[in-house]
């Protein structure tokens, strides 16, 4: 009979039970997690040694095959992505057609400016079948914030004539209670992701606890190394599953603005760099919103507006 691993782990050169268990135990369980996280981190946390460790990550990664790709085998992989429609079509038009898998999409705003009623509509339209312009997938919704809505996911897929039970049972909800925590919990997305066909991920938000966790000047740099450290877990799972991830992030005022405009996406280059699609949004009358790109590897910037209403977000009726 044909040895038999008892776990997906083992399938890594040189993991047996014992590491197989010591990485499990310190939330590493699957190949993906064990490819994607920094030497030194899984020595710390597995109790494993440095070399051991830096052995594990290789051989994980030869597995998931996250070495050099050829501009060809890119370019393959660019065609399984997908692009799912926001609900107002101004903005799918901003974002060339959608929400795209593979990346990861953010939205900036103040308080107020529609960042959750996005987060919110996308969880119900994604799961439409790729036919009908969805991913046709689960959603995770990590709420750092406390803001995400049953009652509101409810009118949004009933208004949108969807089969609300089952729109409903699509959404897992993980409340985040810190920073710390948010770090568990993307570790064990990549194992999530994989068992409930995960489509869409949404971090709402993704800076608050850090803005209020890291205070003062001098604990800035290791907020942004635990930042980076998160988003790109957030990248590996989005192109390893062809799943979407959206972020929303806050604002605050540029220090040097005394005229051009005041606000600025928060999280500084770490951000910057790590989000495929970023869009800012502001108030304007009524539930009026605007949306700008203001960062894209390949699409041209531009703004657009929006309207906040009982279908989540939809076009603005009165845009010319
Ligand atoms: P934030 O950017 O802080 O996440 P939200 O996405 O929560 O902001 O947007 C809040 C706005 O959405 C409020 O102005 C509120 O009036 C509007 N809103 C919430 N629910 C509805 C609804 N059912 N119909 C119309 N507007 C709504
Ligand atoms: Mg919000």
């Amino acid at each position: 009979m044909a040895l038999e691993l008892n776990t997906e782990l083992e399938e890594i050169n040189g993991v047996g039970p014992s590491i197989a268990s010591k990485l499990k135990q310190a939330g590493f369980t699957t190949i993906e997690a064990v490819a994607v996280v920094p030497a030194r981190e899984l020595a710390e946390r597995a109790g494993l040694g440095r070399e051991t460790a830096e052995k594990v990550g290789i051989k994980a990664r030869e597995i998931i095959n996250a070495g050099f790709l050829t501009a060809g085998e890119l370019l393959e992989k660019r065609k399984t992505m997908m692009k799912c429609p926001t609900g107002a079509k101004e903005l799918d038009r901003l974002l060339g057609g959608g929400i795209e898998t593979q990346a990861i999409t953010e939205f900036a705003g103040e308080f107020g400016t529609g960042k959750t009623q996005i987060c919110l509509t996308l969880s119900v339209l994604s799961q439409l079948p790729p036919e009908k312009g969805g991913f046709g997938g689960r959603v995770l919704y990590l709420d750092t914030e406390g803001t995400f809505s049953p009652e509101r996911i409810y009118q949004i897929a009933e208004s949108r004539g969807f089969d609300v039970k089952n729109a409903m049972e699509n959404i897992k909800i993980a409340k985040v209670y810190n920073s710390d925590h948010l770090c568990i919990i993307i570790d064990s997305l990549f194992k999530v992701c994989q068992e409930e066909g995960v489509k869409l991920v949404v971090v709402d938000s993704i800076i608050s606890h850090f803005r209020g966790e890291y205070l003062g000047r001098e604990t800035l740099p290791e907020r942004q190394q635990k930042l980076n450290l998160y988003l790109h877990k957030l990248i590996r799972l989005a192109e390893v599953y062809n799943l979407a991830v959206i972020v929303t992030n806050q604002v605050h005022a540029k220090p040097d603005a005394f005229f051009s405009d005041p606000t600025n996406p928060t999280g500084g280059h770490v951000l910057a760099h790590a989000c495929t699609q970023r869009l800012l949004l502001k108030r304007s009358k009524g539930n009026i919103r605007t949306a700008a790109l203001i960062d894209s590897p390949y699409l041209p910037a531009g703004q657009i507006s929006f309207m906040i209403s009982e279908q989540g977000i939809e076009d603005n009726p009165s845009a010319p």
